[in-house]
């Protein structure tokens, strides 16, 4: 196990649509244990592999980010491969929304209440399941990275303009 280093804005591959993943041998068992501890290792709730340089559909993310009595004891990875959002209901604003690749910024997103999500599990197993609340919001995140979509894409682009000014500077100051 390792922790991956994580990539920022305004990294190229985190724009690029990932592939598919035709089997899920050893390297994606691997890669999907690596995210995992390199998820908890950054406090995040969600991870997606273009964040950590393999522009491949896998996530993960803390299936039990949603709990009342969340702590380190609870806290479990669940892993996604080839997730798709099949249908999108109603649309609230996820308020402060963040992003392990994009640094010291949050932001307001529009976001579905609800999604149905279709997936493969660790297993090559087919399921299909509802998110709501903070899971879904992790779920049309993370799935957005797999399109290269970050979730400042999805702001203003006056404020998307400010943020990017803001981070020239730093990488400039750096
Ligand atoms: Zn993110």
């Amino acid at each position: 196990m390792a922790i991956l280093n994580i990539l920022q804005y305004p990294e190229k591959s985190l724009s690029q649509p990932s592939v598919k993943v035709d089997v899920i041998d050893e390297g994606i068992l691997e890669l999907i244990k690596d995210m995992g501890e390199t998820m908890f290792h950054d406090a995040g709730v969600g991870l997606a592999a273009p964040q950590v340089g393999v522009n491949k559909r896998v996530l993960v993310y803390d299936s039990h980010a949603m709990d009342p009595d969340y702590d380190e004891e609870t806290r479990e990875v669940t892993a996604l491969i080839n997730p798709e959002i099949i249908a999108g209901y109603g649309s609230f604003i996820s308020e402060d929304e963040g992003c392990l690749s994009v640094i010291e910024y949050r932001s307001d997103v529009k976001r579905y209440v609800r999604v149905t999500v279709k997936a493969l599990n660790i297993d090559g197993k087919q399921m299909e399941f509802d998110a709501d609340g903070i899971l879904s919001v992790i779920m049309q995140h993370e799935i957005d990275h797999l399109d290269g979509i970050l979730f400042i894409d999805r702001i203003s682009s006056l404020k998307r303009a400010m943020y990017k000014k803001k981070r020239m500077k730093e990488l400039k100051n750096q």
